[in-house]
């Protein structure tokens, strides 16, 4: 089967190879389901029982929101690693616990930065919503913040009380649908009693979810210098967009993943690594930065070498030049094939959205000599066709065109739905067989890759 892909072009290829893979089933989710949403978040972490209020936790599929201080976060920048992979929001409180009414513009800049450039090393969603200090705020703090401003709607006082029961009480007393709930993770009884209070209110049918989840499930897009307490149920009452564990996958049963031959492919030649646990994690969505490095792995491993020559002069505020990422996002944004926000962020560790991926295909092919021609009167037919980023058009006519990338049963793209590690391995695996031969024609590998008609994705 040597050189099996040589005589054929790079969109016929393209066509065959990627026209199962990115269909969608949109997630059945209703206007106003019955839901009972709540938000824990703890302020002033992390602390010595941050781990131990983790452990809680976890054992009780419970995410929470943590909004840390930068000064203690320094010292804990694995808890923040953990917080990030097990599906908490990180969130800032500030640097120094500062009330930022008293300070300047710039002060309260430095405040928030300082803190963001730590969250920013574990990761997470990158908005990293602000909890002011005292829950004090003024038109300069809602102006400098560049993030939502989370308040709370039920506060127990436990750093007043230190009393597992009566924290555990003043919660029970108060607590309502929509709420926000303030505790702070730096004492051990408002610890118990977070444990105590999720066990009481899951029976009561309580869902627990992040303060950016409930936000949305509410239908509230937040904006940034926005002030949040709560968000009641007001009409939209969204059902879960990923169930908690919903990504999870048996590492064991690898080899019977629909991907396994291009999670193969991707892992046998260097182009995806599995994360410290030794998992590839095929659900999982896949981060802007991981997929920069893929496309650059796989262009070296076509034949390629990342030298394009403006590539030193390229910074990214959320990409620092010592970050193993560094060179294989440089040399994405200096070839054009995923350029960042245009504000100098990268959205490193944001997750890749299919439209950005439509476009990611059509820009690595044209870099690497492939014909991307759709016809100049294409025209794309989702009903969600209008919702598509305008820089992302040209890639979604051109994957839509080659059969590439399909819609949903609704007719809809989904363009912002995100795509999955295993997607992204199947992608690597198929723009290689459709870019190798034209980037070394000397050195095709030889490869026989498999082609499942009905990938259930
Ligand atoms: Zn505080």
């Amino acid at each position: 089967m040597k050189k099996i892909f040589k005589k054929i072009t790079a969109l016929f290829c393209a066509a065959v190879m990627l026209a199962a893979i990115l269909p969608y089933s949109a997630l059945a989710a209703g206007k106003n389901g019955n839901y009972k949403l709540i938000a824990l978040t703890f302020d002033d972490g992390p602390g010595r029982y941050t781990s131990q209020l983790l452990d809680g936790l976890k054992e009780r599929n419970v995410p929470a929101t943590f909004f840390v201080l930068g000064s203690n976060a320094k010292s804990y920048p694995d808890l923040l690693k953990r917080m990030v992979k097990e599906g908490h929001q990180l969130a800032s409180h500030t640097y120094s616990h500062a009330q930022l009414t008293t300070l300047s513009s710039s002060g309260i800049k430095s405040e928030i930065n300082n803190t963001r450039n730590l969250l920013a090393a574990a990761g997470g969603d990158q908005t990293y919503y602000i909890r002011p200090p005292y829950g004090s705020y003024n038109s300069t703090v809602k102006s400098c913040a560049g993030a939502p401003l989370i308040l709370w709607s039920v506060d127990p006082e436990d750093w007043k009380y230190r009393n597992t029961t009566t924290v555990t009480n003043n919660i029970m007393n108060a607590v309502q649908d929509g709420d926000i709930i303030l505790l702070h993770d730096i004492y051990s009884t408002s610890v118990n009693a977070a444990l105590n209070v999720i066990d009481k209110l899951k029976a009561k049918g309580y869902e627990f979810v992040t303060v950016s989840e409930l936000l949305r499930r509410r239908g509230i897009t937040p904006e940034n210098g926005g002030v949040y307490y709560r968000a009641k149920n007001n009409g939209i009452n969204l059902g879960p967009k990923v169930p908690w564990d919903e990504t999870a996958y048996d590492e064991s049963k690898l080899s019977s993943h629909w991907a396994y031959s291009a999670i193969s492919f991707a892992l046998d030649n260097g182009i995806m690594t599995r994360n410290s646990d030794g998992a590839f994690a095929p659900n999982k969505y896949i981060t802007r930065g991981d997929f920069a490095a893929a496309l650059a792995k796989l262009y070296i491993y076509s034949g390629g070498a990342l030298n394009e020559p403006e590539m030193e002069s390229i910074k990214f505020k959320d990409v620092s030049e010592t970050s193993a990422y560094a060179d294989y996002v440089k040399w994405t944004a200096a070839s054009g094939i995923m350029a960042g926000y245009g504000n100098g962020i990268f959205g490193i560790n944001d997750f890749l959205t299919r439209e950005q991926m439509a476009i990611c295909v059509e820009r690595y092919l044209k870099y690497c000599g492939c014909e991307t021609d759709y016809g100049a009167d294409f025209t794309l037919k989702y009903n969600d066709a209008s919702s598509i980023a305008s820089w992302a058009v040209s890639g979604v006519k051109y994957c839509s065109a080659a059969g590439l990338l399909k819609g949903d049963n609704d007719g809809n793209f989904t363009p912002k739905k995100n795509t999955t590690r295993a997607q992204a391995a199947t992608t690597a695996m198929r723009l290689f067989e459709s870019s190798a031969d034209i980037m070394s024609p000397s050195e095709s590998e030889d490869i026989e890759p498999t082609y499942t008609e009905d990938i259930p994705v």
